[in-house]
């Protein structure tokens, strides 16, 4: 699961995204947070960063997507290494959105596609889900 869902403060802007739903996960399931910006090697809090064109490209104008894709890989040697049976993944994000992402214009416009580190996993078959998408069979 996304570590931010979880209420760590990693997200670029220092902050979480605790999502109190979310955490009822953890009555019936075994939670495993990661950050795949972190463990991509990034620090917190860090620019904000839109994959345009297929590269993330941070407010500097810096191209990170190496950064990106390192986290990704990490994300699913964790994913492998615990036998997950599923991820969970913060929306429209430029690592976890699995729907939907930011268009690298840094106006807040969304398009259709994923994230560097959702796209990975879904390459893989691996079911994503996020905090918007049907999630609630996993309560059952
Ligand atoms: Fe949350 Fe994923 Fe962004 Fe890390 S990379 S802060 S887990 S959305």
């Amino acid at each position: 699961m996304s570590a931010c869902l979880l209420g760590l403060c990693c997200r670029y802007d220092g902050q979480s995204k605790s999502n109190d739903q979310m955490l009822r996960l953890a009555e019936k399931h075994e939670l495993i947070p990661i950050c795949p910006e972190q463990s991509g090697g990034l620090p917190t809090p860090r620019p904000p960063a839109e994959i345009r064109d297929g590269r993330v490209i941070n407010r500097l104008g810096q191209d990170v997507t190496a950064v990106y894709e390192k986290g990704a890989a990490e994300t699913l040697r964790l994913y492998d290494l615990l036998h997950c049976d599923c991820a969970l993944l913060k929306a429209r994000s430029p690592s976890c959105g699995s729907e939907t992402i930011y268009d690298g214009s840094f106006t807040g416009t969304l398009i259709p596609g994923q994230g560097i580190t959702a796209r990975l996993l879904m390459q893989r078959n691996i079911p994503v889900f996020s905090e918007e998408s049907d999630w609630g069979s996993l309560l059952d």
